[in-house]
């Protein structure tokens, strides 16, 4: 069985840096696969948490992490529930975004394309990031 792949998941070394927050305050996506070293992370936490500004990949952890519903992520399920509900939502692309896991992505696996379409809209750490 393949092992997914958490597409928000905490700064440390070996993750995948899937992308870093653009002007817009949505996600750029990375087009190559690049993996972070403790050196990177070192330098990147001197403006503050990496995880407010980039997003990381990771392997799930499914039943060992919070976010798990007992069947799936809750995060995604929360961005896609709470999309739904607002009277005003914002563009989601149609076209799938570049990305560099998306054939292990535990978002796509269990959402499928409206994953992608929201995913540039995460932020792992909303905290520090200040939303
Ligand atoms: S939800 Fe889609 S765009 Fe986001 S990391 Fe997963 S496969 Fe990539």
């Amino acid at each position: 069985m393949t092992t997914l792949t958490c597409p928000s998941a905490p700064a440390s070394p070996g993750a995948v840096l899937l992308g870093m927050k653009g002007a817009e305050g949505r996600i750029v996506p990375l087009r190559t696969r690049m993996e972070v070293d403790a050196e990177f992370l070192a330098s990147a936490s001197r403006q503050g948490p990496p995880e407010a500004r980039m997003r990381f990949a990771s392997p799930c952890r499914s039943e060992g992490c919070a976010q798990w519903t007992g069947t799936a992520c809750g995060i995604i399920q929360r961005v896609l529930d709470h999309i739904d509900r607002l009277p005003d939502p914002p563009l989601l692309a149609e076209t799938l975004p570049p990305c560099t896991i998306r054939q292990s992505c535990r978002w796509f696996s269990d959402r499928g394309r409206p994953a992608c379409a929201a995913c540039d809209l995460v932020v792992t750490d909303q905290v520090a990031a200040g939303s």
